[in-house]
């Protein structure tokens, strides 16, 4: 892994489609209730969807079935995601 020593992750927000560092954006993962929970340790098992840490993006989840098509998931989504503006956001209700 040392020729790997530099080289930043690149990974593309799925609100607003932005390709960011990948420090530069929140993980989210589903658990195995089927809610998304931030996954700060990028180690999260499974599928995981980057949104950016503002709070635009993170309406637009609201709003659409962007997390729906993230995560191959129908229905609702229930988000808890912990961040500065989006505590105990939840999606679809
Ligand atoms: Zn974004």
């Amino acid at each position: 892994m040392g020729k790997d020593k530099g080289h930043i992750p690149i990974r593309t927000c799925v609100s607003c489609r932005a390709k960011r560092n990948k420090k530069e954006l929140i993980r989210l993962v589903l658990d195995a209730q089927g809610v998304v929970i931030r996954d700060d340790s990028g180690k999260g098992e499974g599928r995981g969807a980057y949104v950016c840490m503002s709070k635009s993006c993170w309406d637009s989840l609201r709003k659409g079935s962007l997390l729906n098509r993230a995560f191959k998931k129908e229905g609702p989504m229930v988000v808890h995601a912990g961040c500065h503006f989006c505590e105990k956001l939840t999606l679809g209700e």
